[in-house]
């Protein structure tokens, strides 16, 4: 059915049970009714890598509900869906924001992993040639499928309830304590994922720093030439501090920050500026 109004798109909402509305012409006329110009001007597509190296799309989408503004970024042939809600009074693009931030944080923190094992894992999730355990905490979001039958939304991936029973027989015998919250509150339960790391995973972290070094350094020197490619890489690793911080491991940070630090000024350079800004880079995300 076509929109009573712009007869161009499809109509999705009836309001007030005389008018059938697409999406743009419902939010023109409920926007005119709280006297508030509607948010045409943003980006209605974003592209997100997951942590698997995965591009993935989103539409971006809004609708007003009375005096608030619901956001929600739907994946394009995919099932992730995130959403927030903000009052429709105040700045939009804070919204936006918010909502991409949202998204990338779903994407990049997983509820189920990869399992490595060449053997078939009876309990896994099978996808592919892939096989997927459940992590022991994460997100399921509680759906429907296109018959109408209840199905759960995990990392972006349909599963059946029988689907989901089977990863769970995984954990038989331990409790599963849960907490239903609407799809527009934050989700928190990654927020101590870094809180109890094992020492081998403390050294794969430090590891990963002395590669990404050896690739510039030869004989404890590095050229001005290779500055720039090193920063490059060096930027993305510290992402990894900002994530201990926001994920519950400051100590660690602080201590592979200044590891790093001692790293850094041990190596000779023929640049101006290293390891100065370098170090800078740290200290600014660590607050020394
Ligand atoms: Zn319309």
């Amino acid at each position: 059915m076509k929109c009573d109004k712009c007869k161009k798109n499809e109509a999705k909402i009836k309001l007030d049970n005389t008018e059938n509305l697409c999406l743009d012409c419902y939010n023109k006329v409920v926007s005119e009714l709280i006297g508030i110009k509607d948010i045409e001007d943003y980006s209605k597509d974003i592209y997100i890598y997951d942590n698997n190296g995965k591009l993935r799309q989103f539409s971006i989408y809004h609708m007003f509900f009375g005096d608030k503004i619901s956001w929600l970024a739907k994946e394009v042939n995919g099932s992730y869906e995130f959403s927030i809600i903000e009052d429709a009074y105040s700045d939009q693009t804070k919204a936006i924001n918010k909502l991409c931030f949202k998204t990338i944080k779903g994407v990049t923190n997983k509820t189920l992993r990869e399992s490595n094992e060449d053997y078939y894992i009876d309990n896994a999730l099978h996808r592919g040639n892939k096989q997927y355990s459940l992590n022991d905490y994460g997100v399921i979001q509680i759906s429907d499928d296109e018959d109408g039958r209840a199905c759960f939304i995990i990392d972006g991936m349909e599963i059946s309830h029988e689907e989901l029973a089977t990863l769970l027989t995984q954990f038989t015998g331990f409790n599963l304590e849960y907490k239903i919250k609407d799809i527009t509150e934050d989700i928190d339960v990654f927020k101590d994922k870094y809180k109890y790391l094992t020492d081998e995973e403390k050294t794969n972290y430090w590891n990963k720093f002395e590669r990404i070094l050896n690739r510039f350094v030869d004989n404890d020197f590095i050229s001005y030439k290779l500055i720039k490619f090193f920063d490059e890489e060096f930027w993305e690793y510290t992402e990894l501090l900002k994530e201990l911080i926001q994920y519950g491991n400051i100590e660690f940070a602080i201590d592979l920050g200044q590891k790093i630090k001692a790293k850094l000024l041990s190596i000779d350079t023929d640049d101006d500026y290293f390891p100065e800004y370098e170090i800078d880079v740290i200290d600014d995300i660590l607050k020394l």
